[in-house]
């Protein structure tokens, strides 16, 4: 059964509370302050936490600040309970990351319905990182490999860390339009250790959040510096992973990138994958409403591999479908590859977005792309993702694609 943690320092109203959710056969746990509350959270792990606003020493907003700056706590639904209906304390909550609120007196309807909303969402979420995790277990590689990257990235400030970036460039024009920018890690114990190991690892451990966070950084701040030295606007795209996507605080942290550094918008281009999106389609889009509202581009990457009902791709606000390099691979050869890639092409121009083919690696691929009006691509047979200082004299030297 899922565990509720209930904070509330007046005990009537706690114990009536605990008495609801027991009937209806959650596991409970109870605090009487914010303090003992947090604590709480984090030993116990729980699946909700219903929390009073006004509270002595420790109130609400101290309570949820704390919990969503800890990866372990991040994602745990949050819902506030108060006897104020004020607008400003509703917007505050809101805006540190509360994931409901309920003001007092509620119904037992409202509570319930509340709780299950948010239950479902987060187990959801859980089932997710737990398939991208596969099973808990970690073989003695992958201990080595978490440790490692605790160190780097708690201690040692993300020394081996590095972002590549792919140049991504149109098909008609010839010009380099953006870049895809990578993260790699070069651990002085392990060598290099690919992002399909250490990433899923992060998820799991909660670590992607002060990654994610990292690249976002750099990228912005790399951004900002070309575009100083008089490089033309280009689209710098930034993967996202599911925790950054469903972190409450993800839209105040790129409003202050982009002011921080000064950026165009447009500039920079979100990707999401398909899985990311679907595993809770209503709140994805909301999220993807605030993201565009600022001015920012979102990509849907990998498409074609998840399970996308094309009913709602008409419903995401984005600019960008990137088709997954296993519809490319080939594609020239393999007529079912071809039926899907020339749909896909098609159905994405009809919905006015934008096509970029991954991973294309020869010219024959290209052939096919450019014939199918394909806008653009990345992918080996063009460069491979490249050291800043190398995507740099890369775009000087005005590599073109071949006819
Ligand atoms: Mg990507």
């Amino acid at each position: 059964m899922p565990k509720i943690l209930v904070i509330e320092d007046e005990e009537s109203v706690r114990e009536n509370l605990l008495d609801l959710l027991a009937a209806e056969e959650f596991e409970t746990i109870a605090a009487a302050n914010g303090k003992i509350g947090l604590n709480l959270a984090l030993s116990e792990a729980p699946d909700l936490i219903l929390c009073d606003m006004m509270m002595p020493e420790m109130d609400g907003f101290g309570v949820l600040k704390a919990l969503r700056q800890d990866p372990l706590t991040v994602t745990i639904p949050f819902i506030f309970l108060t006897a104020k209906s004020a607008k400003s304390d509703f917007r505050q909550g809101m805006d540190m990351g509360a994931d409901d609120y309920l003001t007092k007196p509620f119904t037992r309807a409202e509570l319930l319905s509340a709780i299950m909303n948010k239950l479902e969402k987060y187990a959801n979420l859980k089932k997710y990182l737990s398939a991208q995790t596969g099973a808990q277990k970690l073989t003695p590689r992958m201990q080595l490999v978490e440790r490692e990257l605790q160190l780097a990235v708690k201690q040692k400030y993300f020394e081996g860390f590095e972002i590549y970036y792919q140049p991504i460039i149109d098909i008609k024009t010839n010009k380099i339009i953006g870049a895809e920018s990578l993260i790699r890690w070069q651990n002085s114990e392990l060598g290099p250790v690919s992002p399909a190991e250490f990433i899923p690892l992060a998820e799991s451990n909660g670590l992607i959040i002060d990654i994610g966070h990292w690249v976002l950084t750099q990228v912005c701040e790399q951004i900002n510096n070309w575009r100083k030295s008089g490089i033309y606007p280009l689209t710098f795209a930034v993967n996202l992973s599911a925790i950054e996507f469903n972190e409450p605080e993800l839209i105040n942290k790129i409003i202050h990138l982009l002011n921080f550094y000064n950026i165009e918008p447009g500039c920079l281009e979100l990707e999401l994958t398909e899985r990311m999106i679907m595993q809770d389609v209503h709140t994805a889009i909301y999220t993807m409403n605030k993201l565009r509202s600022l001015g920012v581009k979102i990509a849907v990457d990998d498409f074609g591999t998840g399970y996308s009902a094309l009913i709602y791709l008409k419903q995401f606000p984005i600019n960008t479908l990137k088709i997954d390099r296993y519809f490319v691979q080939d594609v020239p050869n393999d007529y079912q590859k071809a039926a899907i890639t020339t749909a896909l092409i098609q159905m994405g121009h009809n919905l006015n977005l934008k096509l970029v083919a991954e991973g294309v690696e020869t010219e024959a691929e290209l052939a096919f792309l450019r014939q199918h009006n394909c806008d653009a691509m990345q992918g080996y047979l063009f460069s491979r993702p490249l050291p800043k200082l190398e995507f740099e004299k890369f775009l000087a030297s005005n590599k073109s694609l071949p006819v």
